[in-house]
């Protein structure tokens, strides 16, 4: 009981100070706007933004109610797969099975996984033939190439099927500022090979905070904006103007006592951080190219919500968002956060675009929270996490709706693929709508991105690119992700399987 009351308040945070009123995802009737926005003023007005009563939920287990699929979730077609797979050749979506059927297969997993762990990736023969075997495969699958001008290319490739292309120099983080400028020359390189490319076949340039900013400094400038949350007249005098970065229901355990203020040293590298974010959003500006900011695991993604924010509210102008923050949908306090930054973004005339995600950090999460004797910030069941996201999802899709904010929906998931694209359609957001995208990662739940493409919505995928030996922890990743017969891939590979077998029976008759 107390968790459907938890859960009937974040809706009515969500849905009551919106100028119009919220209609469910699964709903297609229109709203009212005239009466709710004289309720929206007025509520609007009281509304405290460091952490209002309204936004207060008490942390407690939310259930979930069973989403129904509106009808208009028909304009997803992945019965007709002659047109799903229309701009895939044969000899790709062959390729393409094999490797998703190897990545699902646990034993080959498990053996690749302990090869490239193992000792005997020392030897430089090993090393070269595993490499090399993973090149042809899993890294052709999954990464768009080794540099930018390969990851050109195959944003190139995409444009056949419709879609677009996400640039991600896929670094892992760094620990100091040599390492921080190495990282933005990457990030630099990427934006500029954007304009040797047509128009369009680039979506986003990607950045991951900690690759400009030393991943310590991120936990301490978190640590400090927490106990600064805690405790409002603690000041932080290096502090920027930015959006709410918590709420009521934030947890707070990783800063159980005072964090000590930052020296001179980190004030000085914080600014350098700060002023390399800034660097890429002017270069992203003159490329006229939006930049997408990647979430992390909690103990630094206050900071790196910081950093974003700060530089959205000097970037974000006229209705186009040049910085865009990523907000994980898993963790509990999601819905209460965005509903706190889109109310205060709006107070400052300030477009807010926001990457919807679930979050991938999952049991590094919950690991820590429970070694610090704390309830887990990530949704305890799966479904609390499927409902959090569509009601995050159409949340915004409202907004687009009338016109504020930009949504990128960065899902594999096809029941909340079908929900949004239903919200959208119903709501008269398609390919007109330039500020409503919909993402997967490259290699992965094509049928998805090609189905949402058809029905005329912008999709892209995102590109992750470097060297072989750079995206290997990506690459783990993606195996782990793929592997067993309840992976995120199963839909893809039945749907391929059925497409080779049509056009068997095809050419044979
Ligand atoms: C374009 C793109 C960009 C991304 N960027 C980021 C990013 O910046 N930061 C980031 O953290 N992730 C990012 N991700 C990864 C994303 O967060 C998910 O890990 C991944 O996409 C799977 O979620 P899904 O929406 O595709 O849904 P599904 O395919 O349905 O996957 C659901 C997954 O959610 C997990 N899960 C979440 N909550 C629970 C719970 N309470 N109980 C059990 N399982 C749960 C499970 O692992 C499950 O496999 C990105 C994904 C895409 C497609």
């Amino acid at each position: 009981m107390a968790s459907l009351v938890a859960r009937a308040k974040l809706l009515k945070n969500l849905r009551h100070f919106t100028t119009t009123t919220t209609r469910p995802l699964n709903s297609s009737t229109p709203s009212s706007s005239s009466s709710t926005s004289a309720t929206a003023a007025t509520a609007f007005s009281a509304l405290n933004l460091a952490g209002a009563a309204d936004t207060k939920i008490e942390p407690t287990i939310t259930t979930t109610t069973t989403t129904t699929i509106p009808k208009s979730t028909s304009i997803l077609d992945f019965d007709d797969l002659d047109k799903l797979f229309s701009s895939v050749s044969t000899s790709k979506l062959l390729r393409a099975s094999a490797n998703l059927y190897m990545a699902s297969v646990e034993p080959i997993v498990d053996l690749g996984m302990w090869v490239m762990r193992s000792k005997l990736m020392e030897k430089q023969l090993v090393k070269d033939m595993v490499l090399g075997l993973i090149k042809r495969t899993f890294f052709e699958h999954f990464c768009a190439g080794e540099n930018t001008v390969e990851a050109g290319n195959s944003a190139l490739r995409l444009r056949d099927a419709g879609l677009r292309g996400m640039l991600d120099y896929a670094l892992e983080f760094a620990c100091d500022n040599e390492s921080c400028d190495r990282n933005m020359e990457g990030f630099l390189t990427t934006i500029e090979s954007t304009k040797s490319l047509p128009p369009s076949i680039v979506s986003f340039v990607v950045v991951k905070i900690s690759a400009i900013c030393p991943l310590r400094l991120l936990e301490r400038v978190s640590d400090l904006l927490r106990w600064q949350h805690k405790n409002p007249s603690c000041s932080l005098p290096w502090k920027l103007n930015t959006f709410p970065i918590f709420s009521d229901s934030s947890p707070t355990y990783h800063t159980l006592t005072e964090p000590q203020p930052l020296t001179p040293e980190e004030e000085r590298d914080l600014q350098l951080a700060h002023e390399r974010l800034l660097t890429l959003c002017q270069e992203c500006l003159e490329a006229n190219l939006p930049l997408l900011v990647d979430a992390e695991h909690t103990a630094v993604q206050p900071a790196i919500d910081y950093l974003t924010y700060s530089s959205a509210i000097m970037y974000n102008k006229d209705n186009n968002p040049i910085v865009y923050g990523t907000l994980q949908a898993y963790l509990k306090d999601a819905g209460d956060r965005l509903f706190l930054a889109t109310k205060a973004a709006e107070k400052m005339g300030v477009p807010l675009g926001v990457k919807l995600v679930r979050g991938a950090y999952m049991s590094s999460e919950r690991e820590l929270a429970s070694s610090l004797g704390y309830e887990s910030p990530i949704h305890n069941t799966i479904q609390d996490t499927h409902s959090s996201f569509n009601d995050c999802a159409s949340f915004m899709l409202e907004r687009l709706a009338n016109g504020s904010d930009a949504l990128v929906l960065a899902t594999h998931n096809v029941q909340s693929g079908k929900l949004a694209a239903a919200k959208a359609h119903d709501l008269g957001i398609g390919r007109v709508n330039q500020k409503l995208e919909f993402a997967q990662l490259y290699g992965m739940a094509d049928s998805l991105s090609y189905g949402l493409g058809n029905a005329g919505f912008q999709v892209s995928k995102y590109m992750p690119f470097g060297p072989i030996d750079v995206v290997m922890p990506y690459l783990l990743r993606r195996a782990e992700e793929n592997r067993g017969m309840l992976s995120s891939s199963t839909l893809d590979r039945e749907l391929m399987r059925k497409e080779l077998k049509r056009r068997l029976i095809a050419a044979v008759l």
